[in-house]
């Protein structure tokens, strides 16, 4: 780095993406001979969803030293132990389970829990449902929060609910304290130089904001990245069909929750995310299975609201990700780099996993693109392994009351790493052994991957011998799930399919 002029890192747009980075990168190079500008247009609101998050967020507000009694009742926030699917496997009798984010006093009942589900699939009764080992399910189901004494020796995982608005707010005011420069213009058109990098932004006004590197955050827009260095984006539509979403807040109820539900609808699913002032609903859907009217009725319907004057808000998602993160001297981050739907909330996850990861490359190659081809290949690795945590979602649900969930459940477009991850399931072999093998445990870890094939009831019918006295694992209902999901103990690699 030039040790006399700073090196100029500009920031295009000012969502909960572009403020999270802005912090992160003032925070990690502070001291260092970086100026930081972040610009936002006056015209183009963000997008204003985004309530739920992981832990992972956690670790950038201890980072930037902001306790939760700063920042929390600032965005009406609550805490997340989990998430609740309801009615993705109704074939196999699990009406809901839950995919809780596990601590570590789990350490010693993940070892009960895996075990039994191997148990299981040898065709034992055994109780399998991650509810019944995992801490942070038995909270939520109690209706407990994460927080525990001072002499209680272990932790309580957790992440978040928050307002997207009053989140991005807190962040913008934090990130101008610690310096970061804020312009608010809207970019009308971008220069490069004669080698093709990003040279200047051109405000509507007639202004230039020039730098030495800038940051995408524009959103679905993505006006570095796609618009002005032509990055190619690669949808995800062959496996992960919804496209579009419409939300709407409804009233709390007496006690607020600790986790987000989620409930499959006739195209789609539906989020329910409390905060300290509203719940934050939304039904996330395939417009090629259900139109955005017919959407909207049946998501009134789910939140009991069809007579009422509340507005819904209806917004169109582009789901996938860039061929490249980083091009020439660009990074996209947040929608403009990439969305895998909201399913698991990752999205901000991600932002802020890319922005960690950015920082140590550009720093290990002096500020340089030295290291651009070693990020692409570490980010593009994140997303793809989190895409097939999702995909696997649909692919094993046992819903039969649409096409779109039968063709979900027919849909062969699968990675060749959650194939060899079904395949060892259904070949009653070590998961957690697998999720080792293939070093994909950062992403999802073993737990994970346990709660959701467990919680989908994936599980082949008792051994004769067995009572058949487990309440959740009736024979039909087996039956009726391996007929129904395309994948079975019995055939299992048949119906893998593959992209
Ligand atoms: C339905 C739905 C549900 C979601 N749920 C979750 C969730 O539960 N958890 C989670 O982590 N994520 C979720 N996400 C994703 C989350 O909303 C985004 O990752 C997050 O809000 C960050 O968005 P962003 O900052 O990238 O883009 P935006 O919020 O769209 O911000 C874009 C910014 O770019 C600026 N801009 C655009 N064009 C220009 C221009 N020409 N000149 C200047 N400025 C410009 C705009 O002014 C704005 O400030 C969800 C997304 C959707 C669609």
């Amino acid at each position: 780095m030039n040790n006399n002029a700073p090196l100029h890192i500009v920031i295009l747009g000012g969502g909960t993406a572009g403020w999270m980075v802005a912090n992160l990168f003032s925070h990690k190079w502070k001291g260092k001979n970086v100026k930081i500008t972040l610009v936002e247009s006056p015209d183009v609101g963000i997008i204003g969803v985004g309530e739920g998050s992981t832990p992972t967020l956690k670790r950038l507000f201890n980072m930037l030293s902001i306790d939760e009694s700063q920042w929390m009742p600032r965005c009406n926030a609550t805490y997340k132990l989990n998430i609740r699917f309801n009615g993705w496997s109704p074939q196999s009798g699990i009406a809901s389970y839950s995919h809780p984010f596990p601590s570590q006093i789990d350490t010693f009942n993940t070892r009960a829990f895996t075990v039994n589900t191997r148990t299981r699939r040898m065709g034992l009764d055994t109780t399998t449902l991650p509810d019944k080992f995992l801490l942070a399910s038995v909270l939520a189901e109690q209706g407990k929060g994460p927080k525990t004494p001072d002499n209680f020796p272990f932790n309580v995982e957790y992440g978040y609910h928050f307002d997207s608005h009053l989140l991005g707010e807190f962040l913008a005011e934090r990130a101008q304290q610690q310096g970061v420069q804020f312009k608010q213009a809207h970019i009308k058109e971008v220069t490069r130089d004669q080698a093709g990098n990003i040279k200047s932004l051109l405000t509507d006004t007639g202004l230039a904001i020039t730098g030495d590197f800038f940051v995408d955050c524009t959103g679905f827009a993505s006006v570095l990245m796609q618009k002005t260095l032509g990055v190619k984006f690669n949808s995800y539509k062959e496996n992960l069909f919804n496209d579009s979403a419409v939300v709407m807040p409804t009233k709390l109820d007496k006690e607020i929750p600790v986790e987000t539900e989620s409930t499959a609808l006739s195209a789609g699913w539906c989020w329910k995310i409390p905060l300290t002032e509203r719940f934050g609903n939304g039904y996330v859907y395939s417009s090629d299975f259900i139109s955005g009217e017919q959407a909207e009725v049946e998501f009134r319907q789910h939140l009991n609201m069809l007579n009422s004057e509340t507005e819904c808000r209806h917004l169109k998602m582009k789901v996938g990700v860039l061929s490249k993160h980083w091009s020439r001297n660009c990074i996209a981050l947040g929608l403009s780099q990439g969305f895998i739907e909201p399913l698991e909330a990752t999205a901000l996850h991600l932002v802020q996993i890319s922005a960690e990861i950015f920082v140590q490359q550009f720093e290990a190659g002096n500020f340089t693109n030295k290291h651009q081809d070693e990020y692409n290949k570490l980010v593009s690795e994140r997303f793809e392994r989190v895409r097939d945590y999702i995909v696997a979602h649909y692919k094993l649900n046992t819903r039969d009351d649409s096409d779109y969930w039968r063709a979900n459940r027919e849909n062969s477009h699968l990675s060749e790493s959650l194939v060899q991850l079904l395949d060892v399931w259904f070949k009653r072999e070590d998961l957690g052994l697998e999720i080792e093998r293939q070093g994909i445990s950062t992403h999802f870890d073993s737990i994970s991957w346990h709660c959701l094939l467990s919680g989908y009831g994936a599980y082949p019918p008792l051994h004769p011998n067995q009572p058949g006295k487990g309440d959740l694992y009736k024979e039909k209902n087996v039956q009726k799930f391996i007929q129904g999901c395309a994948l079975n103990f019995d055939s299992h690699a048949v119906n893998l399919g593959k992209t």
